[in-house]
C-alpha cells in the first residue's frame, strides 16, 4: 500500500470523528434548549416535545444537516439585520414562556427557509409569529421566506396583522398550551399533552416523529 492510501484512510477516519463530535455538540445544544418552556414547545406537537424532554433520542445526521442549513441562513440574515439597527435573536418572556425572535425591528420578524415552490405561509409559521406578536404586544409581524429553490424570486415576505382582541386570545392560547406541556413534563406522561394525529395542518409531523411507534400504539 502506498503512503497516499494510508493518508486517505486517516483523513476518512478523521471525517467520522468530526461528525461524531458535531453530533455530540448538537445534542448538548438541544439539551440546553430543553430547559424551560419555549414557544417552539407549543407551536407544533406538544406531545412530541414532552417525549423529547423526558425520553431524548440520539441526534442523527438528518438532524445535524437540518440544523446547519436552518441556522446558516438565520445567522447570516440576523447579522445583516443587526447592522441595520434590528435586534437579532431577541429573547422575550411571558408568564414563564420563553420566545426567541429571529429579528426584532419594531415588529417581530420570523425567518423561514424552504425548499418548496409554494410560498403560501404555513399555518404553524403564522402561529409561531402570532405568539411572538402577542408576547411583544405588536399588532404587526413579518414572515420572511427564503425560497432556496427559486432563483427568480428567492426572497418573499408576508405581513401578518392582528387586532388587540386577537393578541389577547393568542396570549390565552399560549397559557393554556403551556399548562398542558408542563403537566405532561411534571407527570412524565406525554399522553396528557395534546397530539396532532388528526390535525390536517400538522399530521405530517407524525411521519418523521421519532416517537411515532409509542404514540400511535395508544388510541387517542
Ligand atoms: S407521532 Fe405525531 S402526534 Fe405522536 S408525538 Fe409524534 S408528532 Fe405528535
Amino acid at each position: 500500500m502506498d503512503q497516499c492510501y494510508w493518508k486517505a484512510k486517516v483523513a476518512h477516519r478523521r471525517g467520522f470523528a468530526i461528525q461524531r463530535k458535531l453530533l455530540k455538540l448538537l445534542e448538548a445544544e438541544y439539551a440546553q434548549k430543553r430547559e424551560g418552556t419555549h414557544v417552539s414547545d407549543l407551536v407544533l406537537c406538544i406531545r412530541e416535545q414532552v417525549f423529547r424532554n423526558i425520553e431524548p433520542m440520539p441526534i442523527d445526521e438528518k438532524d445535524l444537516v437540518a440544523y446547519a442549513l436552518g441556522e446558516g441562513a438565520h445567522v447570516a440574515l440576523e447579522k445583516l439585520a443587526e447592522k441595520g439597527g434590528g435586534i437579532a435573536e431577541k429573547e422575550i418572556k411571558l408568564n414563564g414562556v420563553i420566545g426567541t425572535i429571529d429579528v426584532f425591528d419594531n415588529v417581530p420578524i420570523e425567518i423561514k427557509t424552504t425548499r418548496a415552490e409554494d410560498d403560501t405561509p404555513r399555518p404553524y409559521h403564522i402561529k409561531q409569529l402570532t405568539y411572538y406578536m402577542a408576547m411583544t404586544n405588536s399588532n404587526v409581524g413579518i414572515l420572511l421566506y427564503l425560497m432556496v429553490n427559486d432563483y427568480e424570486r428567492p426572497f418573499r415576505f408576508r405581513t401578518i396583522t392582528l387586532s388587540d382582541t386577537e393578541l389577547s386570545e393568542a396570549r390565552k392560547e399560549i397559557e393554556t398550551r403551556s399548562k398542558f406541556f408542563n403537566a405532561g413534563l411534571a407527570a412524565k406522561d406525554p399522553f396528557i399533552a395534546p397530539h396532532v394525529k388528526k390535525n390536517p395542518d400538522l399530521m405530517w409531523k407524525c411521519q418523521y416523529c421519532k416517537y411515532r411507534e409509542k404514540c400511535w400504539s395508544r388510541e387517542d
